[in-house]
C-alpha cells in the first residue's frame, strides 16, 4: 500500500501571522507529525519573512485573491467584506494532497495528532460560543477543485453569517451539527481559548489531553508582553493554564524562530 500523501495546511497574510504559522510548523515538528506542511501566504508577507517560511514548510503557495483575474477575484468583488476568507477557501486547491488538515496560525500542536488524518471531510471541533456550529480554526477536509469553486460560489451568493470563514463553512457543511458524530472531533484538537475561560474543573480534569490549543482574539501570543531578559511572558488578560500555553508559544519561538530571523534581518542589513 502506498503511503498517503497528506498535509498540514495553515494561512497567513501578514508577518505578524506569519510568526504563528512559524511557531505552529515547529510545533508540529516537535510532535513528529510524518506529515507535510503546506501554507497559503499572500503578497502582504514581507520577502525576509517568505524565506523564513520556505525554510520550514514543505510547499508555500502563494495566493493574491486580488489580483487574480478569475473567479476568485469575481468572488470578491461582489463581497469585499471576506477578504481573508477567500483566501482560506484556496486550501481546497492543494489537491495534490489526498487529505488536508487546516489549522489557523493562531493554534499550537501539544502532542502528536496524526490520527486525524483518518477522519474524513468535514469533520472539526464544536465551537464553545455555540457548539452547534464547529470552530473553522482546525478542520480535516480533501482539497478538491470542485469543492473550491462550490464554496466560492455559495460565497458568492449567500456571504456568511459572522462576516468571516467561520460562518460561510459552518453554512456550507451544514450537516456537520446533527449528521455524522465521527466528524466531531473532540475539543482536545481545538482548545479554543478565550481570555474568559469559564470551565475550570473541566480544564483540571481533562487538561493534559489537550492535543491543540487555539489562541483566538485578544489572547494572540506574539500580541503579549515577553520579557527579553527573564524569557518569559506576561498574559495581558491572565486566566488560568493561559500563562503556560503562552509561555510554551514562546519557549518554541525563542528556540527556533527568533535566532534564524535575527541572523537574517542583520545580514539583510550589512548587504
Ligand atoms: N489570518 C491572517 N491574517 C489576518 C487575519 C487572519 O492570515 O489578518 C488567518 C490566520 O491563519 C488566522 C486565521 O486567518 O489564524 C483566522 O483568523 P484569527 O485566528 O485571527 O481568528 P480567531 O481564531 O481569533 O477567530
Ligand atoms: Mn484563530
Amino acid at each position: 500500500m502506498s503511503s498517503p500523501n497528506n498535509a498540514w495546511v495553515t494561512l497567513a497574510t501578514n508577518d505578524s501571522y506569519s510568526l504563528g504559522a512559524l511557531v505552529l510548523a515547529h510545533s508540529l515538528k516537535t510532535v513528529g507529525t510524518v506529515h507535510k506542511l503546506a501554507i497559503l501566504i499572500t503578497p502582504g508577507v514581507t520577502a525576509p519573512m517568505k524565506q523564513q517560511i520556505e525554510a520550514v514548510f514543505d510547499e508555500v503557495k502563494v495566493v493574491d485573491v486580488l489580483d487574480s483575474k478569475d473567479q476568485t477575484h469575481l468572488a470578491l468583488m461582489c463581497r469585499p467584506e471576506l477578504g481573508v476568507t477567500f483566501t482560506k477557501l484556496h486550501c481546497w486547491t492543494f489537491t495534490n494532497y489526498d487529505k488536508c488538515v487546516f489549522l489557523d496560525a493562531d493554534t499550537l500542536v501539544l502532542q502528536n495528532c496524526d490520527e486525524l488524518f483518518e477522519r474524513e471531510e468535514l469533520s472539526a471541533a464544536p465551537d464553545p460560543g455555540w457548539p452547534d456550529c464547529f470552530n473553522s480554526g482546525v478542520f480535516v477536509y480533501k482539497p478538491s477543485q470542485d469543492t473550491f469553486g462550490q464554496l466560492l460560489e455559495f460565497a458568492r451568493t449567500r456571504g456568511s453569517f459572522d462576516g468571516g470563514d467561520q460562518g460561510l463553512l459552518n453554512m456550507f457543511f451544514k450537516e456537520w451539527s446533527n449528521t455524522d458524530i465521527s466528524k466531531h472531533l473532540s475539543f482536545t484538537y481545538n482548545v479554543v481559548w478565550s481570555s474568559t475561560y469559564s470551565y475550570l474543573p473541566a480544564l483540571k480534569q481533562f487538561g493534559q489531553n489537550m492535543k491543540i490549543v487555539h489562541f483566538i482574539s485578544s489572547s494572540k501570543p506574539w500580541l503579549q508582553s515577553f520579557n527579553t531578559e527573564t524569557r518569559l511572558v506576561t498574559s495581558k488578560h491572565g486566566g488560568s493554564g493561559l500563562q503556560e500555553l503562552l509561555q510554551l508559544w514562546w519557549d518554541l519561538f525563542c528556540r527556533h524562530v527568533h535566532p534564524r530571523l535575527s541572523t537574517e534581518m542583520i545580514e539583510s542589513r550589512l548587504s
